[in-house]
């Protein structure tokens, strides 16, 4: 057997390339050859990240397939970024159905030796299965997600409470965990069928025809639920995180996704300046988009905490309403004291850095474990997705975070938490006695977390195990 060819093929999402892309670096780090299909917008995203691998021998290159003219998408359209409301979003997912000819095309002509295709192209395990091409489902999330949310699906536990906010138990799994109706992404409330809701049922049934799911996460941060997503849900599964360590030089780390919107050196200058642990960072990934009403309440809830901060507000977002949500005198007041960053921060750099010691997050899985990976404890605003399970893994389970109090699932952001709950929950984060146990706690996690990804870790066992078992696949 000569050399295992993977390709990867990530939905045009930020918060699934860049883990994507990752992963591949990690298969190439392991010998593997690892090509990225992609369209030509996208494209760019990936080069510069490929080429700097050059240097360490990673064998790793693109492959670009057309994106399709689309009615109802912006011109030239060809990632979620460039959506500019909610209703864009199911007509982008049901244009990537159109990708599916030149995929197989693609397969057809390349033969790789495996194909690990996003969650939301449930069709790849056929396309890949024409070609005897074993498919892996990347659905980027966290084990203890994943079976949450399978657990609702089989047993719907909320079916005949008497209103949304009343809590109940996500029953069979390992720890008592209680939601509540309004913190359920819609499709998942068992309600009217949608096309979104029927495409995610498709993804279900994709996941146990394909040949497994590859999961960012590590054993030993989440270990009852990697058992019970295999043992007792029957998944076969491999876990092959933190991907996002597979970042080591200061570029690399300031340039995931995106041209940070701040000079990396002025940005780590800035933090070279505090303490260790005294300056909270606040960022709600790629997505979210908060109304000027609720980052006028972050604004104010911030500057009350009284600590130091580095605020990501991202650019374009209110340039309309000419920042309408920054409070009076606020940039003059918080000068030297808090860092507004408007764009695209070198979010891994930040995390990394010793000043850092709080994170407020909306917990997407990437910013999540990102968070661990860094030993920082979190104050935990989910909004939409799968958030809210994210945050009972970091509050209950792993004990590092310290919820703002969000209630209810909204696509793109929140519009209702009040500056009092966030001034408390940053307060509780960064000091006292409750905050340095969270703190020591975070510290033991991305000590595991780095000793996953080395030789004899979990995670690298895995992803050995991985191609060794696809190495043979044919054989
Ligand atoms: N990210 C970043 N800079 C930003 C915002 C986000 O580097 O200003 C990265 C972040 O490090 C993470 C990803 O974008 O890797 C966001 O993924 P996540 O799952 O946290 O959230 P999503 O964007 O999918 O909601």
């Amino acid at each position: 057997m000569g050399q295992l060819n993977v390709f990867f093929f990530p939905m045009p999402l930020h918060g699934h390339m860049i883990p994507t892309l990752d992963m591949a670096k990690l298969f190439a780090s392991h010998g593997v050859k690892a090509t990225i299909v992609t369209t030509p917008l996208n494209a760019p995203f990936f080069s510069k990240a490929i080429e700097r691998t050059k240097d360490l021998g990673f064998q790793m290159s693109i492959r670009i397939i057309k994106f399709p003219v689309v009615i109802g998408l912006p011109e030239g359209c060809e990632n979620t970024d460039q959506l500019t409301s909610p209703d864009m979003f199911p007509i982008f997912f049901k244009a990537t159905l159109m990708l599916r000819e030149q995929v197989e095309q693609v397969l057809e002509e390349s033969r790789p030796d495996c194909l690990i295709a996003d969650m939301f192209f449930p069709w790849a395990t056929e396309s890949a299965a024409k070609f005897d091409i074993p498919r892996l489902v990347f659905h980027g999330t966290s084990f203890f997600a994943l079976c949450a949310s399978e657990q609702l699906r089989l047993h719907k536990p909320f079916k005949n409470l008497s209103n949304d906010l009343e809590p109940f138990v996500v029953p069979n799994l390992p720890h008592e965990i209680k939601l509540s109706r309004s913190q359920l992404p819609p499709h998942e409330r068992g309600g009217i069928e949608t096309d979104f809701s029927r495409m995610l049922i498709r993804i279900k049934e994709s996941d146990r025809r394909s040949y497994g799911v590859i999961v960012n996460s590590f054993y030993e941060l989440e270990p009852d639920y990697a058992d019970h997503y295999r043992n007792v849900l029957n998944m076969k599964a491999w876990h092959v995180g933190p991907v996002s360590l597979c970042n080591r030089g200061v570029e690399e780390k300031a340039e995931r996704g995106k041209k940070p919107a701040i000079d990396e050196f002025e940005c780590l200058k800035w933090l070279d300046l505090k303490n260790p642990h005294s300056v909270i960072y606040v960022c709600f990934g790629s997505v979210c988009n908060f109304p000027s009403s609720q980052l006028y309440e972050l604004a104010m809830g911030l500057e009350a905490s009284g600590q130091q901060f580095i605020w990501v507000v991202r650019k374009g977002e209110n340039e309309d309403e000419k920042e309408k949500w920054m409070p009076e005198g606020f940039e003059e007041r918080i000068e030297g004291k808090g860092l507004i960053i408007r764009g695209w921060a070198p979010q891994v750099l930040i995390l990394d850095h010793k000043a850092v010691g709080g994170f407020v997050t909306h917990c997407g899985w990437n910013s999540t474990l990102e968070g661990i990976s860094a030993g920082v404890p979190m104050v935990t605003w989910p909004t939409f997705a799968e958030q809210f399970y994210n945050e009972k893994l970091v509050t209950e389970i792993l004990r590092i975070g310290v919820a703002v109090g969000s209630q209810e699932w909204v696509a793109l952001g929140t519009d209702g938490v009040k500056r009092d709950a966030i001034e408390m929950a940053v307060k509780h984060i960064m000091v006292g006695e409750e905050a340095e146990g969270r703190r020591n706690r975070a510290k033991a996690l991305k000590e595991m977390a780095r000793k996953a990804i080395e030789g004899g870790g979990s995670s690298y066992s895995d992803l050995s195990a991985l191609i060794k078992e696809l190495s043979s696949y044919h054989s």
